[in-house]
């Protein structure tokens, strides 16, 4: 378990954005950018290479509610990010799969 399971059970506070039955959304507490949010499926899954087909709805699920999010942060017509840290090399710090959704300033590519 992950201190995001802690956030989905409202263990520890988090500036939430966006919940339904399979997913959450919340303010990332070390943001890189004017909006940094976390989208999370409420299914521990540690890693995108832990993913299985099993996991189909809830992965398209999570990218088709990014977008509402952008939009509800007004960052969807300027544009944004969706970044899926894997593993060590990516930099990966959480091992409970979180798409970060990141915007509100022009972005550099390719990232550091
Ligand atoms: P990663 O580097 O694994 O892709 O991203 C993990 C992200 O989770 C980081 O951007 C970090 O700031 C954020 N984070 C870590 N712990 C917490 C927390 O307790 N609350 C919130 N809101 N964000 C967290």
């Amino acid at each position: 378990m992950t201190i995001f399971t802690k956030i989905i059970n409202k263990e520890v506070p988090a500036e939430i954005v966006y919940e339904d039955e399979h997913c959450l959304a919340f303010r990332d507490i070390n943001p890189q950018a004017p909006t940094h949010v976390l989208l999370i499926p409420k299914k521990e899954i540690p890693t995108m290479n832990d993913a299985t087909p099993a996991d189909r709805t809830i992965l398209g699920h999570l990218l088709l509610t990014a977008p509402k999010i952008a939009a509800q942060e007004g960052i969807a017509e300027d544009g944004y990010r969706l970044v899926l840290n894997t593993n060590a090399s990516a930099g990966q710090t959480v091992f409970h799969i979180h798409m970060h959704i990141i915007g509100g300033r022009p972005l550099g590519w390719p990232p550091g």
